[in-house]
């Protein structure tokens, strides 16, 4: 019998396994991923950008675990000796309207206690020689990292904690009893005290085989990338991000440099056909007939059609993606625009079609689930992971 077994080798699973087994030394921990390694998901395929918190809802568990995590992700790297980089970010008004909603963004990020510099024209040009825009926002404590390598470190520290990892042991069925948590994969049958779920893409479906109905599905938002080439690996300073529009759910095509020293572009925001699903041909009927059937999906898309298919043909010609960066860095040319590989979203979708747009969980007597935790949640892993193990230790532990 385990005391705990946590589904999910991404980096909320590993940060909450670590972290248990720090709280609990005593205790038998394991974690069973599906695949032969961590961070091949999500985790290992995003920006890596350690966020600040400019864009969350003040009070909500996002501004609050994404500011905590700015801090607790450096201090982690420090003490493992992981590369990172505070670069500082920049958002870029292109126009009056962009200016008025960043005007915007501006208080937010007051009221999200953070630091940051509003930059007219001049200072903008001086600040990025290369990006073209009427005014900006610098907020200097956004920076970049490599997820995978801090889950690997996370990992590692659970382990040599005494904590157990299955890989290539994927979770079939479980079954919530009185006193423990009978969970199978296709090789065994194991029981455990509690079970903690965090398994990203396929966290509605786990619910489900608690026998619990969720009032969400999750929805796969593919995020396309492209690379730069080389010689433009000095084109920015900063991290450069447009102009969100408040009405659509994501940040929007940005420049990004990555903690080995490229650049990327990207990523944008289209419906995935199959949730793990990294190439534009990956399709899965079964993914497909279960979206297209949820009301909570339909309505979305129905709300967001026309921004849908908008980034529907960006995704399948480079002109128009290129005309959201050359927005703001117009020296780009298409051949510029190198193939990099994509990422899927886990974005969860409420029964009454609404972008589930807070870190959520599910609890049941023996079990803690995490629902929806999109961006910023790999800057946010460490926070997350302390808050499930204080929910523990209200709600669980006998
Ligand atoms: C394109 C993109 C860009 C992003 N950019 C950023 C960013 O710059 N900064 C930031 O903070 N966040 C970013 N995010 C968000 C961030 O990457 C995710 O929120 C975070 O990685 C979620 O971690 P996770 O552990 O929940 O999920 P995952 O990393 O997806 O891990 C879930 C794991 O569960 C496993 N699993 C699922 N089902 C089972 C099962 N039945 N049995 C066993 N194992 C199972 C999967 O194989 C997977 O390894 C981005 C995400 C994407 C997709």
């Amino acid at each position: 019998m385990w005391d705990f077994i946590i589904i999910g080798g991404g980096i909320l699973g590993m940060s909450t396994a670590m972290q248990l087994q720090q709280a609990y030394p005593d205790k038998r921990l394991l974690v069973l991923e599906k695949e032969q390694g961590p961070a091949q998901h999500q985790t290992g395929h995003n920006s890596g950008v350690i966020h600040a918190g400019v864009y969350y809802t003040p009070g909500s568990l996002k501004a609050r675990f994404c500011l905590e995590g700015n801090r607790a992700t450096r201090a982690f790297c420090d003490e493992h000796g992981i590369a990172y980089n505070i670069c500082g970010k920049l958002l870029v008004a292109t126009n009056e309207v962009e200016k008025q909603r960043m005007e915007a963004l501006w208080e937010r990020t007051a009221a999200n206690g953070l630091q940051r510099e509003w930059l007219e024209v001049g200072a903008l040009r001086e600040r990025e020689p290369n990006i073209t825009g009427v005014a900006g926002i610098f907020v200097p404590s956004s920076g970049i990292v490599d997820y995978a390598e801090v889950t690997r470190a996370m990992a590692a520290t659970f382990e040599r904690l005494g904590g157990s990892i299955r890989y290539g042991a994927e979770v079939t069925a479980l079954e919530e009893r009185r006193q423990e948590v009978v969970v199978s994969t296709a090789d065994e049958r194991l029981t455990s005290r509690y079970l903690v779920s965090c398994s990203g893409l396929m966290a509605d479906r786990v619910i489900r085989m608690l026998g619990q109905t969720p009032d969400f599905t999750i929805c796969p938002f593919r995020g396309e990338y492209y690379r730069l080439p080389e010689q433009h690996n000095q084109i920015v300073n900063h991290l450069i991000y447009p102009i969100p529009d408040p009405a659509m759910p994501f940040l929007g095509v940005h420049l990004t440099r990555m903690i080995d020293g490229s650049v990327t572009v990207g990523p944008n925001a289209v419906l995935a056909l199959k949730r793990e699903g990294y190439r534009k041909q990956d399709v899965s009927l079964g993914d497909m007939g279960r979206m297209l059937t949820h009301p909570g999906i339909l309505k979305v898309l129905g709300r967001h059609l026309r921004p849908g298919l908008v980034e529907m043909k960006n995704s399948l010609y480079k002109r128009g993606y290129l005309e959201l960066v050359r927005k703001y860095c117009p020296s780009l040319t298409a051949d510029d625009l190198l193939p990099y590989t994509a990422g899927v979203r886990a974005q969860a979708v409420s029964n009454d079609g609404k972008l589930v747009d807070d870190f959520l969980f599910v609890n049941t007597r023996r079990t803690l689930n995490v629902g929806n935790a999109p961006s910023p949640a790999a800057t946010s892993a460490l926070p997350i992971g302390a808050h499930i193990v204080q929910q523990v230790a209200d709600q669980l532990i006998e």
